[in-house]
């Protein structure tokens, strides 16, 4: 069995991790979509909340796991008997860092391979922050995300009022 993990902070699921995680779920027997738990960064939404929004959205995938994890994405590899790493590349901004991760995962665990999905050119603009910063300023998301994070966008950034800026 190929077992891949896709791990990231998702925060939320877009449709450009959605895409990467149906193209793997064609590549491999079964795919962990993983969620950190503990990144360096400013969240929205809880680790409970991001597992509901990944798991509704993904449900139609027969051989897709959602999971969260706190570890180092390479133990949780070891520990879902997975060897290989799925991650998404958006432009080359995105390379540098993915190949300092990578080289980074080889050194810890020479097993595990790292294998990067291309964008899809309709995606290649899309990152969890810039969705997050369209919808604060009540922009239209649904080009960019699946309905029922639509949803949980808008509730948490509820119309604005027009009041004038001062
Ligand atoms: P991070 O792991 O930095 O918190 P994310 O949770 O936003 O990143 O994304 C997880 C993975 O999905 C990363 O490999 C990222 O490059 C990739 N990804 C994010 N947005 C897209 C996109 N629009 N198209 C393809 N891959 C993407």
């Amino acid at each position: 069995m190929a077992i891949a993990v896709y791990p990231g902070s998702f925060d939320p699921i877009h449709l450009g991790h959605m895409d990467i995680t149906r193209r793997a779920a064609a590549l491999f027997d079964h795919v962990y979509f993983a969620i950190y738990a503990r990144p360096h960064k400013n969240l929205l939404f809880s680790v409970e909340e991001r597992l509901r929004l990944a798991r509704e959205a993904l449900a139609d995938l027969e051989n897709v796991s959602v999971v969260s994890y706190r570890e180092l994405t390479v133990d949780l590899a070891r520990r879902l008997g997975a060897h290989v790493i799925v991650r998404g590349l958006r432009a080359i901004s995105d390379f540098e860092w993915e190949l300092q991760l990578a080289l980074t995962n080889r050194e810890l665990a020479p097993d595990i391979e790292v294998v990067c999905l291309m964008t899809r050119i309709e995606y290649a603009f899309l990152s969890s922050t810039i969705v997050k910063e369209v919808a604060s300023l009540g922009g239209d998301i649904d080009k960019m995300v699946p309905p029922n994070v639509a949803r949980a966008l808008r509730e948490r950034f509820p119309l604005p009022t027009s009041e004038p800026a001062p």
